[in-house]
């Protein structure tokens, strides 16, 4: 495989792999907040206490508590079914994907990643496709002189306007 494609499939391997981080990262903040919303409510009822016959707006106080806390122990249960459904799914996508980004990143060289960091710096996608003879990054139409570097393949060419580079 011609440097530049490995790096273009790797670097969208890579994206697709940081998805799947943010999803499970995604987890683990929802948790928190789920238990910070139930330690609250915990809290709030024991700080309300339990009230007297007498006193209703406390009684009121109470059960409103008593509900809101029952619905966020629902929550937490519905999220806890979902995380063990999903969670193990987004563990076993990682766990290929990451195989996958380990074999490409073997086939490409350090010269080229460091190409690739360069050009990282200042964009977001840094590997772009060549079509209808221009950039696919910047969108502009490519040199003679680019075009034939880039028909070539020996090595990597940049789009000469936004520095990308060229597949
Ligand atoms: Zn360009």
């Amino acid at each position: 495989m011609l440097q530049s494609r490995a790096l273009l499939e790797w670097h969208l391997k890579k994206t697709e792999w940081e998805e799947i981080q943010g999803k499970l990262k995604n987890f683990r903040e929802q948790a928190e907040q789920l238990q910070e919303k139930l330690l609250a409510l915990k809290n709030k009822i024991e700080s309300l206490g339990e009230p007297d016959q007498q006193d209703i707006d406390g009684k009121i106080a109470y059960a409103l508590a008593s509900q809101e806390l029952w619905m966020a122990e629902k929550e937490w249960e519905r999220f806890q079914d979902q995380r063990f459904n999903d969670e193990m799914m987004y563990r076993e996508q990682e766990e290929i994907c990451r195989q996958e980004l380990d074999e490409l990143e073997s086939t490409i060289s350090r010269e080229t990643f460091q190409t690739y960091e360069e050009v990282s710096e200042f964009c977001d996608n840094p590997v772009v496709e060549v079509k209808r003879r221009s950039c696919m990054g910047c969108f502009l139409p490519l040199s003679m002189i680019t075009m034939n570097a880039w028909r070539k393949g020996k090595k990597l060419v940049r789009c000469e306007v936004c520095g990308r580079i060229l597949v």
